[in-house]
């Protein structure tokens, strides 16, 4: 179930979770969680319509690995 503090992007059926201080979470539906700029990167700017939760995404810095690939990173503090 849920957290209720989840909240789904209606547009990219996405989940972000508030994170507090190592930012909000996202939860794709495969593959290890991502952040905001990640699922912009991914996702919303695909999209690119009104009603997306994720509009911050993109004013924030997007690095090379949010991109698809999915390599192996170290795990976040
Ligand atoms: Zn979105």
């Amino acid at each position: 179930m849920a957290d209720p503090t989840t909240q789904t992007c209606p547009i990219c059926g996405v989940q972000i979770v508030p994170g507090g201080l190592g930012g909000d979470r996202v939860i794709f539906s495969s593959g290890p969680q991502g952040t905001r700029s990640k699922l912009w990167a991914r996702v919303c700017q695909f999209n690119k319509q009104p009603g997306c939760i994720n509009e911050q995404g993109k004013s924030e810095t997007i690095s090379s690995d949010d991109y698809y690939k999915d390599a192996p990173s170290p795990a976040p503090e």
